[in-house]
């Protein structure tokens, strides 16, 4: 049976990574594993009057480059192994993108699509409590990640503020505009992701005015994918899904008109405009017959029983660990241009970098400030990985950690650490 426990996927492509650049036994087995993790229980009270237990994580992963970074997740089937993998990729993603941190990841165990505001802000504040003394914009900085928000960050700076007693707002990112946030965060994941395709359409010679486009998941990098892939490239989108399934229409299907349907009837599944429009499962949709496939949802989506499937000419991982090992091979195999997780999506994590820098400065950037320096990270990070992968004719995600796992063990090793 094929492994889809997430941490050892993650571990699996570090000794990959490990074995290819004749790493040192001892700063293998230091990146193997997360330096911290943290599991805590939290009482929060309902609106029923009951209180309910809930379990949380926060994984501190490696800290070598600079303070551990990464997002929070509510899910209701989060796991501590999940949590590590993720925590893990946000150490090759800050290292690829050259920012000078480190990765981190956290989670709680809920439902939010059955909870009320008032207990999202309880369950938030009661996480920051649980953690508040163990993070800080030296030491670890959260920011929002599956179904969680700009409102929840900025409940969870508040809380922290209470705690330190003063304002702190460096300490969380993805924060709205208003409290310390950067222009141009809410889409930078999907923007990020804009510019790495762009240029392996330049690379590969595919004209994105012409291409088609499927994208699965519609969450904040889905949504912002379907709309600057349209807005920016003027490439068709002929397929989009969320976790109830998804619409194929192969006349294209409209940003604004999806995003309306879906803010009303809380799914784009039902989404019709035109006759030619028919329903499509998330598994059909990943194997449509399109130029440029974008994973935007959760883990494990592509996988050894449907890689073969997989007829896009680029896949663009908006989300995080898309794609099994086994999957990969199959996918390099075929000749299908992979752009990889910590590379593709790094957009989020490199202007919520931005973020902190404006916060330490308190001085705040234009949103076209922000595009293009986002444009030149992402887009050095994309050559130096093309570029590595040829060096070493390997894949393209080995090609990725190849370039950032070199970053951090350099960093270990100028400690002293290995
Ligand atoms: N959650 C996002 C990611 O997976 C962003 C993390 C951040 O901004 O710190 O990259």
């Amino acid at each position: 049976m094929s492994e889809l426990n997430p941490f050892k996927i993650a571990q699996a492509q570090l000794d990959a990574a490990a074995k290819i650049m004749n790493l040192e036994p001892a700063v293998h087995e230091l990146l193997r594993w997360p330096l911290r993790e943290f599991h805590v229980t939290m009482p929060v009270k309902m609106d029923d009057g009951t209180t309910r237990i809930f379990h949380g994580f926060r994984v501190q992963y490696n800290d070598a480059r600079g303070p551990t970074k990464g997002g929070i997740r509510f899910h209701p089937e989060e796991t501590i192994d999940t949590v590590r993998a993720l925590a893990a990729w946000m150490t090759w993603k800050t290292a690829v993108v050259d920012i000078p941190l480190g990765g981190g990841k956290g989670g709680i165990i809920c439902n939010p699509k059955e909870m009320s505001m008032g207990e999202l802000e309880r369950l938030s504040r009661a996480y920051i409590r649980a953690i508040g003394h163990y993070i800080g914009e030296e030491t670890d900085v959260p920011a929002p990640d599956v179904y969680t928000t700009p409102q929840i960050m900025a409940w969870m700076m508040d809380e922290y503020a209470v705690i330190r007693g003063y304002n702190v707002p460096g300490v969380i990112t993805g924060k709205p505009l208003a409290l310390g946030g950067s222009a141009g965060r809410g889409d930078a994941t999907a923007r990020g992701g804009m510019y790495t395709i762009r240029e392996a359409a330049k690379t590969l010679g595919i004209d994105m005015k012409n291409a088609t486009v499927a994208v699965q998941g519609y969450g904040n990098a889905g949504q912002f994918a379907h709309r600057l892939i349209s807005e920016m490239f003027g490439s068709k989108v002929v397929a989009v899904s969320d976790s109830k399934g998804g619409v194929y229409c192969p006349d294209g299907l409209e940003f604004n008109a999806v995003l309306a349907w879906k803010n009303e009837k809380g799914t784009v599944a039902t989404y019709r405009c035109c006759d030619a429009c028919t329903p499509v499962s998330n598994e059909e949709l990943l194997e449509l017959k399109v130029d440029i496939l974008i994973p935007a949802a959760l883990e494990n989506q592509i996988k050894k029983e449907n890689a073969g499937n997989i007829k896009a000419k680029i896949v663009a991982e908006l989300a995080n660990g898309p794609t099994t090992p086994e999957a990969d091979e199959i996918l390099y195999k075929k000749g299908v241009y992979v752009i990889p997780d910590f590379l593709c999506n790094a957009g989020g994590v490199t202007v919520s970098y931005f973020e902190q820098v404006q916060n330490a400065y308190d001085f705040y950037w234009t949103a076209e400030e922000v595009y293009q320096r986002l444009d030149q990270k992402m887009t050095a990070a994309f050559h130096a990985v093309h570029e590595t992968a040829q060096k070493y004719r390997v894949d393209n995600r080995m090609g990725a950690y190849i370039v950032a796992v070199a970053r951090v063990a350099e960093a270990m090793k100028l400690r002293g650490w290995v």
